[in-house]
Order: structure tokens, then sequence, then C-alpha cells
């Protein structure tokens, strides 16, 4: 019997542990699905998704669309250099012409923190029965990225079951450009929501003392915290000595579009402090796995080498584990949609 209470999925923050679990749940059922032998199924054949990305995309939009398709949904996208957006049309009008259309789950990703939830809070105002699911907006909230992120790590840590209960008390580092990443600032909800205990590691430039508070609040539109005790939050510039304390490691790329000014002197010096490495994970008091939600700069976040290296870097993991994530989250909109 499933608890879903969620219209629309813009951030983590109003995200229970039973939310956690039930996303994770249907995407281990979905992801056993094609060694049964079924490759698509019918759960949503006949409704409307639309991806509309006014943000360019590669893994994350591929990864809604296929998961739409493999739950038997009709697709519809839409790239902003060949639409009526070059003519001036508004997102919002955008956004109108597909609901129009018959669409009940439309996947945006913008540029600006905040578009999805100003577009779910109109089109609840107008009484629309549509769901948005937030693909990634500014530096806000990449929500899907954060589950697979999870998923992938309950895989790793908890093959069986793949609860997250596995992660209560680890300890998860995430290493890189905070400061511009909507991913980190996704997992940070996730992963203490689920009991596990973050450093955050990176030079002051890109990661500010003040991310220490994140999660002790909930955001001001959002009444209480769902979560009754969340996960730590510590801080620790040195890579050495977060390495030798954790159980996993997220790295995350340097988002220079994002950044208002140039906050990186040097690439190799940054690679040489914190880019990770064969060397440098002999820190590490035990065998960890590495994640990075990509794309990839290699040389710069992480070797080649180690890119490479799918016995300790879950990349390809996450990538594939996107989509029976993606697949729980468009069923779940969908189906509440319907009630
Ligand atoms: N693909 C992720 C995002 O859209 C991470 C990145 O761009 O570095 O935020």
């Amino acid at each position: 019997m499933s608890n879903w209470g969620h219209k629309h999925i813009i951030d983590l923050s109003s995200f229970s542990f039973e939310d956690y679990k039930e996303v994770l749940e249907l995407a281990n059922r979905f992801k056993r699905l094609p060694q049964a032998g079924s490759r698509k199924l019918p759960a949503l054949q006949g409704r409307l998704i639309a991806t509309l990305f006014f943000e360019p995309s590669t893994r994350t939009r591929s990864s809604f669309e296929l998961a739409a398709k493999k739950l038997s949904a009709d697709v519809q996208s839409f790239s902003p250099s060949s639409s009526s957006l070059s003519k001036g049309e508004t997102p919002l009008d955008t956004v109108m012409t597909y609901v129009a259309m018959g669409a009940e789950v439309l996947v945006i990703r913008h540029s600006s923190a905040g578009v999805p939830a100003q577009l779910a809070k109109y089109l609840d105002q107008k009484n629309k029965k549509v769901a948005i699911l937030n693909g990634g907006d500014g530096l806000h909230s990449h929500p899907s990225q954060a589950l697979l992120d999870l998923f992938t790590l309950t895989n790793y840590f908890d093959n069986v079951n793949n609860s997250p209960e596995c992660l209560f008390g680890k300890t998860i580092t995430i290493v890189g450009d905070i400061l511009h990443s909507r991913v980190a600032r996704s997992n940070l909800w996730s992963l203490t929501g689920c009991g596990a205990n973050v450093i955050l590691c990176g030079p002051k430039s890109l990661l500010p003392e003040d991310f220490v508070r994140f999660a002790k609040e909930p955001p001001s539109d959002q009444k209480d915290d769902p979560i009754i005790k969340r996960g730590d939050i510590t801080i620790c510039r040195s890579l050495k000595d977060s390495l030798k304390k954790t159980d996993a490691l997220i790295t995350l790329r340097l988002q220079k579009e994002r950044m208002s000014e140039n906050l990186i002197s040097n690439l190799n010096s940054y690679h040489h402090e914190y880019g990770i490495t064969h060397k440098k994970l002999e820190w590490c008091d035990k065998a960890i796995p590495v994640l990075h939600p990509g794309p990839v700069n290699r040389g710069i976040e992480m070797s080649s080498k180690l890119l490479e290296d799918s016995s300790i870097c879950l990349v390809e993991e996450q990538v594939s584990n996107g989509i029976p994530i993606r697949m729980s989250l468009l069923y779940l909109l969908a189906a509440t949609n319907t009630n």
C-alpha cells in the first residue's frame, strides 16, 4: 500500500524516511525487471510525459525519456533552440502549451533556481492536474540525481535489501565544488535524511563555512522537517583527513558555467589538492566506492584511470541506476495524479 503524498517533486527537504524507502523499493523492483524477461511495463500506457529542458543535459534528459518509455508512456521532448522560446515565448507559456496537450508529468530543468517551484505553484492555483518533477534548477536542487546516488550507495552497502537503513551511521564525503552544486545540496537532504553523516571537503572559495548549517531548518515554505534525527554535516578542508574517516566518496565537477567569477586560479593545483586518484585512495582505511554525477572533467576532479576503474568508480552504475529511479518517480507522480 503506497503512502506517497507528493504531488510534485521539487526538492528533497520534504522527503520522509518512508518516502526514500518507497522510491528505493520501487526502483529495486524496476531494476530487476529485465532479468525477469519483461522489458517494458504497461504502467503508464497512454499517459503523456513531457521533458522540458531549458538548460542543456545529456544523461538526465535521456534517462527520464527512457524511464518513461519503459513504463509505456508517450514522451514529448522540447529543445529550447528549435522552439518558440527563440521567438520570445516564456517558460510559463511553453509549460501551458504542454499542459493543454494533456501532459500529466512535466520534467523541468532551468538555469534559474526556483523556476520549477514557481511553475508548480501556478499550476496548483489553476487547479491543473499536472505534476512537476524538477530535473535540476540553478544551484538549488537536483532530486533525481541525489536519489540515484542514494540507490547506488544502498546497492553498494546492502545488495540484498537495498534499504536506506544501511546508511545509518555511515560517513559519506562530498568533495569539490559544493558551492555551485545543486547535486550536493540535494545529496545533503537525502544522505542526512537517511541518517548518514556527511563530511564536506573543498577549498574555502568552493565551500563556505555556513554549509554546516545546511538542513538544520526546513525551507521557509515548509512547516516541519519530516526527519526526526538527521545525520551531521561537518567541514574538513583536508582530503587526507576526510578519506581516513569515510565509507564512500562523492566527487563533484568544477562548475565553471555557474561561477560568477573564476574561483580556481590553477587547475593543476586543484587536482593536486582535491582531485581523486588511486594513490590518494590509499589514505582510506578501507576500500570505498567513488561516485560522480557527471559530466566528469578527466584529470581535474578525478584521474582518467580511476574513472575507468569500475571496481572503485561507480559512475556507470549511477547512470544505469538513474533509469529505475526515474521510473519510480514518474510512476509515483503519475499514479498520485489519478487519485
Ligand atoms: N549533471 C549535474 C547537474 O546537472 C552535475 C553537473 O552538471 O556537474 O547539476
